[in-house]
């Protein structure tokens, strides 16, 4: 198949609508990362959606809708706080996990009886919703596994061949995924994974906001888990990773320590002093900077052959705790105190 790289202007939205509209898959810009867009009602288009990306079946997909008012036609039982966090944070990057209609086919919502549901802010995004008329289904954009895509050539990379077209829609600024959060009762919500929405904001209108413990720690055997993606391998380059807990000259030394060919360095400032004796790159130094920029490092350190790579740890506070959280996956929660 080929795929057409579509420029973000009408004539190419229209152009990606169309497809959308028959039952085709496009990539999408969004603020948060790059999605892989398909018609949530429509099963044939939403199971092209799992193959393209190998996604295992029982992971569901978010439904993104340009207009508050989709919501009462996709979920049941829509709690008050919803439509308040919904007023503050849409569009943004704001997921949330509702009771399901019928209208939402199981294969989208991965067999549960709850649907995610989000408003994206990119232009691009909105546009294509409102043009293909349809509600738009759309995981990340990378292959099952692999860091999401926050550039249109990193969806090329990923999907090339695979789907009909991809819309450049430039950097995503957010650069991880949305904050996904359930309600457990009127004004207590839980974050299943953290994103451009941080606690603090959801401070701002709902009384009582729980960190689930799978954010941070590795699920075991048996435990209930309350949001699938969080059993499964996520967000790795084919090199190893590995996050390292503790200031810079101590992460210098034990680099430099266990440094051989193939070793890099991800680092939170350009400037690193002339310490590390590895290749290094930089993912910035505040937590904002930290998510827009972490995934492609992470691809980048594939383009540049490294087969193991040591990474700062990121201040798990903000939006940082979504930068530790796609880490420590992306580590395989292989992590080194200094
Ligand atoms: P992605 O589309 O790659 O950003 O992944 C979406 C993630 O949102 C999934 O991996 C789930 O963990 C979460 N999610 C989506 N729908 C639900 C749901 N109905 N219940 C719980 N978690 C969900
Ligand atoms: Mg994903």
């Amino acid at each position: 198949m080929e795929t057409e790289l579509l420029s973000a202007d009408i004539a190419g939205i229209e152009k990606a609508a169309e497809l959308i509209k028959k039952g085709e898959l496009v990539g999408m810009p969004t603020e948060t990362v790059y999605g892989l867009a398909a018609d949530a009602c429509n099963q044939q288009a939403v199971a092209k959606i799992f193959a393209a990306k190998g996604r295992p079946a029982d992971n569901p997909l978010i439904v993104h809708i340009a207009d508050i008012s989709e919501l009462q036609n996709l979920c049941d039982d829509i709690p008050e706080l919803a439509y308040r966090l919904a007023g503050k944070f849409w569009p943004g990057p704001l997921t949330m996990i509702l009771k399901k209609k019928s209208s939402v086919p199981d294969i989208t919502s991965g067999g549960l009886d709850t649907v995610g549901i989000r408003m994206p802010s990119h232009p691009a995004a909105l546009m294509l919703i409102e043009k293909s008329g349809l509600p738009l289904a759309a995981p990340s954009g990378n292959i099952s596994g692999y860091p999401s895509p926050t550039k249109a050539e990193h969806m090329m990379r990923d999907m090339k061949g695979r789907i009909s077209a991809v819309i450049d829609g430039g950097e995503c600024s957010v650069g991880v995924e949305s904050t996904v959060i359930s309600f457990e009762n009127d004004n207590t919500v839980r974050i299943l994974r953290p994103g451009g929405v941080t606690r603090d904001d959801l401070l701002e209108e709902a009384e009582n906001v729980i960190i689930d413990p799978a954010i941070l720690h590795e699920i075991s055997e048996g435990q209930t888990v309350r949001s699938p993606g969080m059993k499964y391998q996520h967000y790795s380059p084919k090199a190893r990773v590995i996050m390292v807990e503790g200031g810079y000259e101590s992460f210098c030394r034990y680099v430099n320590e266990n440094s051989h060919e193939g070793v890099y360095a991800i680092v939170f400032e350009d400037d690193n002093k002339g310490m590390l004796r590895v290749p290094s790159v930089s993912y910035g130094c505040d937590d904002r900077e930290q998510a827009h920029m972490i995934f492609s490092r992470l691809r980048e350190m594939d383009s540049l052959g490294a087969e193991k790579v040591y990474v700062m740890a990121p201040k798990a506070e903000g939006v940082g705790l979504a930068v530790y959280n796609r880490l420590i996956r992306a580590a395989g929660f292989e992590v080194i105190q200094v």
